[in-house]
């Protein structure tokens, strides 16, 4: 990695203000968390399955909060 090109001109992927996410001039994905004021570089395979990974904890957190659970017969409604 130490005759890894010089970090360059960055192109903005996706930016919000949590996180920034350019490509690089040399070469790598930097991810940018803004909070903790940490920058990963990733290589493009690298960025996908952090990507797939986060996308994956989103899913399942957003089931998560929406009451997740397996549907149990307490969850019916009042029958009348
Ligand atoms: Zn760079």
């Amino acid at each position: 990695m130490a005759d890894g090109k010089r970090c360059g001109v960055h192109t903005e992927l996706s930016t919000s203000p949590a996180a920034k996410i350019t490509r690089c001039g040399c070469g790598t994905v930097h991810l940018h968390l803004a909070r903790s004021g940490v920058t990963l570089q990733l290589s493009s395979e690298q960025f996908a399955e952090v990507s797939a990974t986060v996308a994956g904890a989103h899913d399942a957190l957003k089931a998560f909060h929406s009451g997740g659970r397996p549907l149990a017969d307490d969850d019916n409604p009042t029958i009348n």
